[in-house]
């Protein structure tokens, strides 16, 4: 077990907290997605009511090591003094004299945020110089930024060497669920796979195989996986040289009595445009058509088995449900998911999540997931450095 948040004492502290502030911008650099700064909340509230100096640090797009003025932490500082009803200091920097001085002065309570991370190299590099200066901003250091505790950044593990640290409670609580869901999962298990791309996929489902009772694959993914089946994909999305591979997970799944299911009817059109003619077809698709969502007997069955299910991990959406035609599956699926009693639904990040909270069924689930990279290489059994560094309880 980590240390966390209340296991340290703040009072009269300089905390240096990681958090995820890269929030969604639109072309003129305001926030179309506050979630990532609300989800920060609770543990800055609680800093900042225990009497810590709280220093704030996050990175913010892709800026690529160079000052970006697009790029800058400005507008995620103005929504968080709002959120919070407190002035919230926007440095020009994250390290440097004049950062120095200004955490000097900061005052039982106060609130900094450093400016992007990622204007500089060294963040990114793991660069230990780099890292010392960030470090010596702080007493304590807080990893709340989920969403990149799968990288070995200056600001996730490189501070961790200087400062005693702990999860902050965003960071618990992803632990907290990956850990039972990969450890110590309620039975059945239930793990609904969907999204494009297959490949990146395969270590989470050689990891989960061990864990689950139940695979539902939906999305472009499924297409690969009825392929090697000698099923008419059609013009569907489909990774090639992957036959073995799939070859090897069903019989890998049958060595472990998982269930494998894949869909038994597809919604197809021939383009995948919002207004296309859209078809349900059984199981064979025709040439010329795309399969880009579940079918309703699919969802029927689906349903039947998560109806089952005491823990469902879903990582992945069963259909390209960013265009209203095909949105079918995902929606209906996360419906029904939302209704179930008794059950612990892990959402991994991403697409899965702002698919379930366009629907705005998030706090229906058990955990929804603040990291789509981060989430994915848990279910896959790797050791997170971003946690990994934090000291144990
Ligand atoms: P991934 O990054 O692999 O999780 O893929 C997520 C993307 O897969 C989302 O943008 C979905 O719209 C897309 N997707 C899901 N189903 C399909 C499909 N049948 N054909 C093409 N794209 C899909």
């Amino acid at each position: 077990m980590k240390k966390t948040l209340k296991d340290m004492d703040v009072s009269g502290k300089r905390v240096l907290m990681r958090a995820d502030f890269n929030v969604p911008l639109d072309e003129n650099g305001m926030i179309t997605d506050e979630a990532r700064i609300r989800a920060a909340l609770p543990s800055i509230t609680y800093i900042l009511e225990n009497g810590g100096k709280l220093i704030l640090m996050s990175h913010l797009g892709r800026p690529k090591g160079e000052f970006k003025a697009e790029l800058s932490l400005k507008p995620v500082a103005e929504k968080l003094s709002s959120l919070l009803g407190k002035e919230v200091k926007k440095l020009d920097d994250c390290v440097g004299e004049d950062v120095e001085e200004a955490v000097r002065g900061m005052k039982d309570g106060d609130i900094i945020l450093l400016e992007n991370l990622r204007f500089h190299p060294e963040e990114k590099k793991n660069d230990p110089v780099f890292a010392k200066q960030l470090a010596s901003l702080g007493d304590v250091f807080i990893e709340d930024a989920f969403g990149t505790c799968h990288r070995a950044h200056a600001s996730t593990v490189g501070v961790t060497k200087d400062l005693p640290s702990a999860a902050g409670f965003l960071v618990e609580k992803e632990i907290e669920y990956f850990e039972k869901v990969t450890k110590n999962p309620d039975k059945p298990f239930c793990l609904i796979l969907g999204g494009a791309k297959v490949a990146d996929k395969i270590p989470l489902i050689e990891n989960m195989l061990d864990k689950i009772d139940y695979l539902l694959i939906g999305g472009a993914m499924a297409y690969t996986f009825l392929k090697s089946r000698h099923k008419g994909i059609g013009a569907s999305r489909c990774e090639d040289g992957l036959a073995d591979t799939v070859d090897r997970i069903f019989k890998l799944a049958s060595e472990k009595k998982v269930s494998i299911f894949l869909p038994r009817d597809h919604i197809v059109a021939k383009e995948i445009k919002p207004d296309a003619e859209v078809r349900t077809v059984d199981e064979n698709i025709p040439d010329n058509w795309i399969g880009l969502d579940i079918g309703p007997k699919t969802i029927q069955n689906y349903e039947k088995v998560l109806e089952e299910a005491k823990t469902i991990v879903w990582n992945g959406p069963v259909g390209l449900f960013e265009m209203a035609p095909f949105s079918g599956g995902t929606c209906a699926l996360a419906e029904f998911i939302s209704k179930l009693d008794e059950v612990t639904t892990v959402i991994g990040g991403g697409d899965t999540a702002s698919a379930i909270n366009q629907m705005n069924l998030g706090n229906k689930m058990s955990h929804m997931s603040t990291g789509g990279g981060a989430s994915l290489e848990y279910l896959e059994g790797k050791e997170l450095p971003g946690i990994a560094a934090l000291d144990d309880e």
